[in-house]
């Protein structure tokens, strides 16, 4: 319930130059979100932002309560001790995203971070107080702003430094309860995702540096989303591109022919080499060196092997090495090493250390073409168990694409999509549990590390995602489930004792019946005020305007075509009614 002229409200005509995504755009321009001090990632919520937020928040609320998670809250600042303790601090320091803090100067101080997710804080609160099996499972969650030093804050919301998460953390003494509590969650996240108006899809997902086994995401669909999706109907399958499989074509044929070693002087692709040395590309072995980067050990050479016409998924790459990150070798490393210039490494390139790998889509295959760690040449024709050349360990380390066919219905190929992240289900397991010692006695009395899962929602992402699905070239269009106000009350002149005085007198009403009213009793032109209530997205507008003379007023749905004029004396059963209608087809969507 808000009076517009008593209120903080502004809108813009443009939207700052700096935000490129539509959600991003109107959330400014509609005075939703201001960056502090124009820095990159930091915003303040409005008082409009901050009701959806509240909206956002008890429908989260409402679907973990539901399962029985239980809410809490723990501490944002935090020791770096407990992160120690699960071996984190190095990988979350040493990568950036870690905001470091001291309580001091010199060799007393203590060192802190501040929180970029709360694994370490709930083991902590949660070891003191386990003790037996009897006490399992339990689900701890809480609603809190998280710190996270992102490389590249951007598009507004989506991409925070600070930003809202629901974070959540199931403790359990069974894998098959962990394996309930993980489903639950799975229904929970659908229903609120749905309730909150998104269109989205579950994903099979990396579980990243979190770490654990099993884990899927929740992605909204739209164009700008930074995760590519990867999908076949016709199998239900569905994954995020850093994890997805898929089935890799047979290579093209090639004609009898014999081991060479053929010149391609200053080729840089494998284009080139294909067309120099007229082979196909799929019948090219491409050796790649990386460098692994680890926390606490010096980094190592990695050499892939690779099909002509596929790509290295690094995700795939950096957790078969279980390492904080990959990178490729300079030239000057190339050069250091094996004496060659780029595209010219052999799979058995002599570096010293080296971790060799091979993926799939080389195994087997024969007559191919591939470096000689000697500038300006390639063989052709090559096969593995000759001319010196092995077959490393092969593991899954491609790329699916778009068009592959699909490793469960290979009749079907796989399509693309475009996601933003909105909620990740994990299975932990014992990865924290056991490092940090948060044990419980079993049925024999026997100590055990408890089961986790973990399960995170991006409280303050989710209504930018829901504003890059729903919006049109007037402004946002808000689902009635989390709009800032469900109806906004227009009397078009104020200065006209009558719609003043009649307005005055809805808004007392619509106010009694609980309806979430914004009252916009500025004394501006009627124009100005449809403009800005289009552009803030209230799903319903009443207008008291001349009509009233012959005891009309105007009900307008947000998007949803013409006005209709019902009598004053029933405008609230009419609000009540398209409210109902409002509501319910956002939960048969
Ligand atoms: P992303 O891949 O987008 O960086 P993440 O895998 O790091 O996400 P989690 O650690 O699983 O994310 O966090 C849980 C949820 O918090 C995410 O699903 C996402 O909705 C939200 N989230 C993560 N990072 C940010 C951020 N920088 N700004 C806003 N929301 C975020
Ligand atoms: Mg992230």
């Amino acid at each position: 319930m808000t009076r517009l002229s008593s209120s903080f409200f502004y809108t813009l005509r443009e939207a700052p130059a700096e935000a490129v995504a539509i959600s991003h755009k109107l959330l400014l321009r509609a005075g939703f979100i201001r960056p502090l001090a124009g820095t990159a990632g930091l915003y303040a919520y409005g008082p409009l932002m901050q009701r959806v937020l509240q909206k956002v928040g008890r429908i989260v609320r409402e679907e973990m309560d539901a399962t029985g998670a239980q809410e809490a809250l723990f501490c944002q600042l935090q020791p770096a001790e407990i992160w120690r303790e699960s071996g984190r601090w190095a990988v979350y320091t040493q990568d950036g995203t870690m905001f470091m803090l001291k309580d001091g100067q010199g060799e007393q101080a203590r060192e802190y971070g501040l929180g970029p997710t709360h694994e370490e804080a709930v083991c902590d609160f949660v070891r003191a107080g386990l003790h037996s099996y009897k006490q399992l499972p339990f689900h701890l969650y809480q609603v809190q702003t998280k710190f996270r030093n992102e490389k590249r804050p951007r598009f507004g919301l989506m991409r925070g430094r600070e930003f809202i998460m629901k974070d959540g953390y199931s403790f359990h003494a069974t894998p098959e309860s962990l394996g309930e509590t993980y489903q639950a969650m799975y229904r929970a996240y659908t229903n609120m995702f749905r309730r909150c108006g998104l269109n989205f899809r579950a994903v099979e997902a990396d579980s990243g540096a979190i770490g654990g086994s099993g884990s899927h995401e929740f992605m909204a669909l739209c164009d700008i989303g930074e995760d590519t999706i990867l999908y076949c109907d016709a199998a239900g399958y569905a994954a995020n591109v850093e994890k997805a499989v898929s089935l890799v074509s047979d290579p093209e044929a090639i004609g009898p022919g014999s081991y060479a070693v053929k010149p391609t002087p200053g080729i840089r692709t494998v284009e080139q080499q294909a067309a120099m040395l007229g082979v196909p590309i799929s019948r090219i072995v491409k050796n790649i060196v990386y460098v692994a980067l680890y926390a606490e050990a010096d980094p190592r050479p990695v050499l892939v092997l690779i099909r002509g016409d596929r790509q290295v998924n690094e995700t795939k790459l950096k957790n078969r090495l279980d390492c904080l990150d990959v990178r490729l070798a300079t030239e000057a490393e190339l050069a250091a090493w094996v004496g060659v210039k780029p595209g010219f490494v052999g799979p058995d390139a002599p570096i010293a250390g080296v971790i060799r790998l091979a993926d799939h889509s080389v195994d087997g295959l024969t007559d191919f073409s591939t470096g000689c760690n000697q500038d300006d040449v390639q063989c052709v024709w090559a096969n593995w168990g000759e001319n010196g050349l092995v077959l490393p360990e092969v593991t899954d380390l491609d790329t699916a694409q778009a068009g592959d066919r699909c490793h469960l219905a290979p009749e079907a190929t796989l399509q693309s999509a475009r996601g933003v992240e909105l909620g990740h289900i994990f299975k932990l397991g014992a990865k924290y549990s056991r490092p940090m010692q948060v044990l419980f006695a079993d049925e024999t009395g026997e100590l055990q590390p408890a089961l986790m899962g973990c399960y995170g929602v991006g409280i303050s992402r989710l209504p930018a995602a829901v504003v890059e699905q729903s919006h049109d070239n007037d402004g946002i269009l808000w689902p009635i489930a989390i709009a800032p106000y469900q109806l906004v009350l227009v009397p078009a002149n104020v200065a006209v004792e009558a719609q003043r005085q009649a307005a005055e007198e809805l808004y007392g009403t619509l106010t009694a019946a609980g309806i979430d009213t914004l009252f916009d009793d500025r004394p501006e032109r009627a124009g100005v005020k449809f403009k800005d209530a289009d552009l803030i997205g209230i799903p319903l507008r009443v207008t008291l305007g001349r009509d009233l003379e012959a005891g009309l007023v105007e009900i307008k749905v947000r998007g949803g075509g013409e006005a209709q004029k019902v009598p004053l004396a029933e405008a609230l059963v009419q609000v009540k009614g398209l409210i109902e209608r409002l509501n319910s087809a956002q939960r048969s969507r």
